[in-house]
């Protein structure tokens, strides 16, 4: 029985299974880490694509199924898996470059919905050993992480994961494919870490600026960032008469800058 509290929708249908394991692309790293197996509905077809697979799930009742459904012995004896582990714990509270040596990981999922936005950030904060990123959100979360300025949905998430990776959003799944069906559509996208993903400023600042930006999304720059105590020159500068929905990932780069050289 799925447990509410966990996130748990199980998916049903094994063409889209298959379509979301697809959205890893075929790039040259081996370790791929899944976020929440559940009972392996993706786990088996990502073991038909990728040699190491390790698979991360909170809930000992399907980490057991897991254990069960995928006997070890029997997966190296007939096929040349390299790696096929099963984790039993807490994504959120384990440190991605401790289980992986420090080696690149591929991370996917169909996510439980409630942490889905932590488990974004947290693959930001670990983007050194991260280089691809696929799985489904809620539709309107997958929206919100993907979207470009100009956007309604644009905001914190999209500019915060734009800065690093090239995200794109890949397909719709509507509730009727789970067990049991969430109350929305949900929505499948991939990011692809950039090739330089270091900001040419300071991190923190930059993301204490778009945070401050959006946190008053319907207000001129000039003054949601009053609290960066803007001097009146940069004040009339054109960018600071925007709201921040306008900004693209590079202008909150140059309007960092802009803070810093006006002494923040
Ligand atoms: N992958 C399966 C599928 O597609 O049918 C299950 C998806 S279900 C939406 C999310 C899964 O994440 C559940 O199996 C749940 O137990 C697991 N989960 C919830 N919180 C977790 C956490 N913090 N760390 C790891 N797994 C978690």
């Amino acid at each position: 029985k799925a447990k509410k509290h966990l996130g748990q929708h199980f998916l049903t249908d094994e063409t889209i299974a298959k379509n979301i394991a697809d959205a890893l692309t075929e790039n040259g790293y081996d370790n791929v880490l899944e976020i929440g197996p559940g009972m392996g509905v993706l786990t088996k077809y990502l073991l038909q694509k990728k040699p190491k697979i390790t698979v991360m799930e909170l809930d000992r009742e399907s980490v057991a199924y897991l254990h069960e459904t995928f006997p070890l012995e029997h997966l190296n004896l007939n096929t040349s898996k390299e790696k096929f582990e099963i984790i039993e714990g807490d994504f959120l509270k384990k440190e991605i470059q401790e289980i992986f040596n420090k080696e690149q990981v591929a991370i996917i999922g169909n996510f439980p919905y409630n942490i889905s936005t932590q488990i974004v950030f947290k693959a930001i904060e670990n983007r050194e050993y991260v280089p691809e990123f696929a799985g489904m959100f809620q539709k309107e979360v997958a929206m919100r992480i993907a979207e470009k300025e100009g956007s309604k949905v644009y905001g914190i998430l999209s500019v915060l994961t734009q800065a690093f990776f090239d995200v794109e959003y890949l397909f719709t799944v509507p509730p009727t494919v789970f067990d049991p069906p969430p109350k929305v559509d949900s929505g499948v996208i991939r990011f692809i870490r950039k090739k330089d993903y270091s900001l040419p400023v300071d991190e923190k600042l930059f993301f204490r600026v778009v945070k401050t930006a959006f946190n008053q999304r319907r207000k001129m720059l000039r003054s949601s960032l009053k609290s960066f105590n803007l001097s009146d020159s940069l004040k009339e500068e054109p960018i600071f008469a925007k709201r921040p929905e306008q900004l693209s990932v590079d202008d909150f780069i140059e309007l960092t800058k802009k803070l810093v050289n006006n002494g923040i």
